[in-house]
């Protein structure tokens, strides 16, 4: 009997070890068919000029579309993804789509840059700024068309192989922004000598800034120290007219957040475009700092 029930409870602990194993299995090859049967959208959020209001362009964030779970959002999957490596596709799969988006707006004489987040294995691939440059290429891109962010936890996994990455793509001439910055624990001095362009706040410090003064000494003095780094400063999380009206007065120069725009399927963005620069009575003719 007793061989029994040791029996017994291994095949319980088993049983729940399997379960464990097979979700994960089953995640990985779910997340692998999301790949091939075209399962993965690109949302774009759009990007202004904080002070004239003007179109800069879009932040590209992956949306999973799946048969029965319906719409996945990226932190439910992200954080596996960058786990068991399939990252790396997914990262292929964005900066190819972000290609051909941006090719195609080209098309329609819309000049606009988007903006694509890599993951701690995307700094420490090697081969990553060759593989851009090829969709580059391939796209007739203009590399400051394609905008990257990093986050300060994913440059310290291995600092020196993240940085030989980061000054090969800031080589060739892409735009890098500090991503979520005031939530990582990277020093500034790290941080100053890397070539970047832009720091963009964490939206937890943007988003009740004009009804808690903490949080709006923070972002004031996030702006000033990104501008005497000579920093470009995006604020992220911009839920109200006054939050915006805010960031225009302490000299913020981006903004992004559910005021401007919640992200939106590629193709809604040309619509989205139209009304809100119609709105703010300004010419449609962004990103002519691109050209
Ligand atoms: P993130 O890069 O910081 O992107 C901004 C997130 O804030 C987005 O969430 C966006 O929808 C959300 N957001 C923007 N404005 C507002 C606002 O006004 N209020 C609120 N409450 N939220 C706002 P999302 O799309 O769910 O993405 C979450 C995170 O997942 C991203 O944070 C990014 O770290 C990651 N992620 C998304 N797409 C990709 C991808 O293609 N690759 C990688 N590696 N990570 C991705
Ligand atoms: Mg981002
Ligand atoms: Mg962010
Ligand atoms: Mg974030």
């Amino acid at each position: 009997h007793e061989s029994k029930i040791k029996k017994a409870d291994w095949i319980v602990y088993n049983t729940a070890l399997e379960i464990d194993q097979s979700e994960t299995l089953t995640l990985i090859s779910d997340l692998k068919e999301a790949i091939q049967k075209n399962q993965l959208l690109l949302y774009i959020q759009p990007k202004i000029d904080v002070k004239t209001r003007k179109t800069l362009g879009g932040e590209a964030l992956i949306r999973w579309v799946h048969p029965e779970k319906g719409m996945i959002f990226p932190d439910q999957f992200i954080p596996f993804a960058e786990q068991t490596g399939i990252i790396s596709e997914i990262t292929n799969w964005m900066l190819l789509r972000a290609c051909q988006v941006l090719a195609d707006y080209r098309s329609q004489g819309l000049h606009m840059s988007l903006a694509v987040n890599l993951s701690t294995r995307d700094l420490n691939n090697m081969e990553l700024p060759e593989q851009i440059a090829d969709l580059l290429k391939i796209h007739r891109l203009d590399a400051k068309a394609l905008k990257l962010e990093i986050t300060e936890g994913s440059l310290m996994q291995d600092p020196e192989r993240a940085e030989t990455v980061v000054r090969k793509l800031a080589a060739m001439g892409l735009h890098l922004a500090i991503d979520d910055f005031g939530t990582g624990y990277s020093s500034l001095a790290y941080l100053r000598q890397l070539p970047v362009q832009e720091l963009k706040i964490d939206r937890s410090f943007v988003m009740f800034m004009d009804k808690n003064t903490g949080d709006a000494s923070i972002v004031k003095s996030t702006i000033d120290l990104a501008h005497n780094l000579g920093l470009n400063v995006v604020a992220e999380g911009i839920e109200n007219e006054e939050v915006l009206g805010q960031l225009a007065k302490l000299g913020c120069d981006e903004g992004q957040g559910y005021f401007i725009g919640k992200p939106m399927p590629e193709k809604d963005f040309s619509i989205w475009l139209e009304r809100w620069e119609g709105q703010n009575e300004i010419d449609i003719d962004i990103g002519d700092d691109l050209s």
